[in-house]
């Protein structure tokens, strides 16, 4: 086996690296081309706003849409709050109901609940055992007062992706305003926002090989021409709806990265995902009672959600600090509850805590994916060795009908 480097990153939901195509693009805008984008007197300004205009339409062609329908933001999380903030504050005459789901991003969560305490109503979608939301139930769920339905073109935890374009469809007939957010999806399936029917699209340049602290929302602009309250006031740049001086560089390499992820979409979806097969096969033959969580077809090609039954995903985790991971139990920060995705998908709490997320991407090697394979079924036959659940649902006991001492 080549010598992989160690720690081997899996975590490509939570960030990927900078491209260095991508890094090259950027530098020169930090030093010698650092101009103010909205200085319209000097070449400097000028420089920098060609650079920004150029990014614009790069990252408009990724997803078809026109340079103008790209508003530029600080990441996803604030085009998730600028989407969903800012059509509820312009469309609160017309009406006051928001239909999401309940295995969201925490910034499309929180903020329908921080709307929840100004009066909106939101209807959490459930959504299947794979994680996909019925484009039927989002039909039901519309009423004259919807005004928005967001929902989530791919999870950052199981991977599934949403039937999109119908649920986009859907939307179109009864007039509401669709957002999705596509942190996770652009750069990695193709999408149309005019095929898919969507208003309002949220993009992070990190997940997608670009810098950290920059993104987008595509707004828009006519069929129907969807305006927004802005929620940062002052200067009126990004045709008023996000005031604040461009992060030209940021914006400079998350064009270059849209470019990118245009060009090798096709040969990275065959690469990656065939890498991703490559490790559920491996674990699948050497482990027994293991389950692939989210949806085995419509899913990222990068993404292994899978949990390991009788071991503990935080115990799994430190048993191979050589591979970057994600655990089932620690998406949600500091507390050791149970994912709220896996909960919502009908993983019980037991099998959620000993779930792991694998993220693959666009550097991650067969050599690394080997590797992985054999550190991980190493760690949890040693694990479960150590487990006297494990020895007995081998003996074929049913540990359901155990009668517990002492509850
Ligand atoms: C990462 C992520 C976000 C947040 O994006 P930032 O650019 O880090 O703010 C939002 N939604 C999803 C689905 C994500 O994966």
């Amino acid at each position: 086996m080549k010598k992989a480097k160690f720690p081997i990153y899996l975590d490509s939901h939570a960030t990927t690296a900078v491209d260095p195509e991508v890094f090259r693009t950027m530098a020169p805008y930090f030093t010698e081309v650092f101009g103010n984008a909205a200085s319209r007197n000097h070449e400097f300004g000028w420089t920098a706003e060609a650079a920004v205009e150029k990014g614009r339409g790069q990252i408009a062609r990724l997803i078809g849409a026109s340079d103008k329908e790209i508003i530029f933001t600080s990441g996803a999380t604030e085009s998730n709050n600028l989407a969903i903030m800012g059509a509820a504050e312009m469309l609160r005459s017309r009406g006051n109901h928001i239909i999401t789901s309940t295995v969201e991003h925490k910034a499309v969560l929180d903020t329908c609940h921080y709307l929840e305490t100004k009066g909106f109503e939101i209807t959490f979608l459930p959504v299947d055992k794979t994680g996909r939301v019925d484009p039927d139930s989002v039909r039901k769920a519309i009423k004259p007062q919807t005004i928005l339905v967001s929902l989530m073109m791919a999870n950052n935890e199981v991977g599934t992706i949403n039937p999109i374009a119908e649920i986009g469809k859907i939307c179109k007939e009864y007039g509401v305003l669709f957002h999705t957010d596509g942190a996770q999806a652009i750069g990695k399936i193709p999408v149309d926002v005019e095929k898919m029917g969507i208003d309002l699209l949220s993009i992070s340049a990190h997940k997608m090989y670009g810098p950290k602290g920059v993104g987008a929302l595509y707004v828009r602009r006519k069929n129907p021409r969807v305006r927004l309250a802005p929620q940062i006031h002052g200067g009126g740049h990004e045709r008023g709806m996000r005031s604040g001086t461009l992060n030209v560089p940021g914006i400079v390499g998350f064009g270059k990265a849209a470019e990118v992820a245009a060009a090798t979409m096709e040969t990275e979806t065959k690469r990656v995902s065939a890498l991703r097969d490559r490790l559920w096969a491996g674990l699948q033959a050497e482990l027994d009672e293991i389950y692939l969580n989210g949806h085995p077809t419509e899913r990222l090609y990068n993404n292994l959600n899978v949990s390991f039954a009788f071991v503990e995903g935080e115990s799994l985790m430190m048993g191979m600090k050589e591979l970057a991971v994600s655990s089932g139990s620690a998406c949600t920060s500091a507390s050791l509850e149970p994912s709220y995705v896996l909960r919502a998908i009908g993983v019980g709490e037991d099998l959620a805590h000993t779930s792991i997320r694998f993220g693959l991407g666009r550097f991650t090697t067969e050599e690394e994916i080997d590797y992985a394979i054999q550190k991980v079924c190493e760690t949890v036959k040693k694990l479960r060795d150590l487990s006297p659940l494990y020895e007995m649902a081998k003996e074929g006991v049913d540990l359901k009908s155990i009668q517990w001492a002492a509850h």
